[in-house]
């Protein structure tokens, strides 16, 4: 089985809380030319996995610019092109789903890693917080609250109840 990447968001989150300024590295599967409209791997896990899914979810009510929206499964779009970035999502989801650093990381160049280059991702996993970003065989595995994002990247979260049915 190939490798792949392990992106402990439990781990992250805690870092986070300890460390408020810190603004963590990014990776990504893509070029990143347009640098402000990506999207990266831990906004695809977030909106996939953390959000709880509200039924009528406060994040899409409180945004001025309609960036956010919601597919037929519950899982929450952020259009790139849309959001001006004023953290109301942030600051309303009763969950704390969206992390606070969201935002300002993707216009830093400096922390993107191209994961498709075996170099980048070896910067992105000695860059990223110890522990939370990894190289491994193993695959998913719901007991361990690992789940697989796509072919290459495992997210590790705890999955909550959706409100969706
Ligand atoms: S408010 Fe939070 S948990 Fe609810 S849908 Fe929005 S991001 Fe997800
Ligand atoms: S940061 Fe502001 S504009 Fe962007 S998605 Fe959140 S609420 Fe909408």
């Amino acid at each position: 089985m190939a490798s792949k990447v392990l992106i402990d968001m439990i781990k992250l989150r805690e870092f986070l809380s300890r460390n408020p300024e810190e603004t963590l590295p990014e990776g990504l599967f893509y070029p990143y030319l347009n640098i402000n409209g990506l999207k990266t791997i831990r906004e695809l896990a977030i909106f996939r996995y953390t959000c709880r899914r509200c039924k009528e979810a406060p994040c899409i009510d409180v945004c001025p610019s309609d960036a956010l929206e919601k597919d037929e499964t519950g899982i929450i779009t952020r259009h790139t092109n849309l959001c001006v970035s004023c953290k109301s999502c942030v600051t309303i989801c009763p969950f704390g789903t969206i992390m606070t650093d969201f935002f300002t990381h993707q216009r830093n160049r400096d922390l993107l890693y191209d994961l498709n280059d075996e170099k980048e991702l070896k910067k992105f996993v000695e860059a990223s917080p110890e522990g939370t970003v990894i190289i491994t065989d193993a695959g998913e595995s719901p007991e361990k609250n690992i789940y697989s994002l796509n072919d290459r990247i495992l997210i590790r979260e705890y999955m909550y109840p959706s409100e969706k049915e």
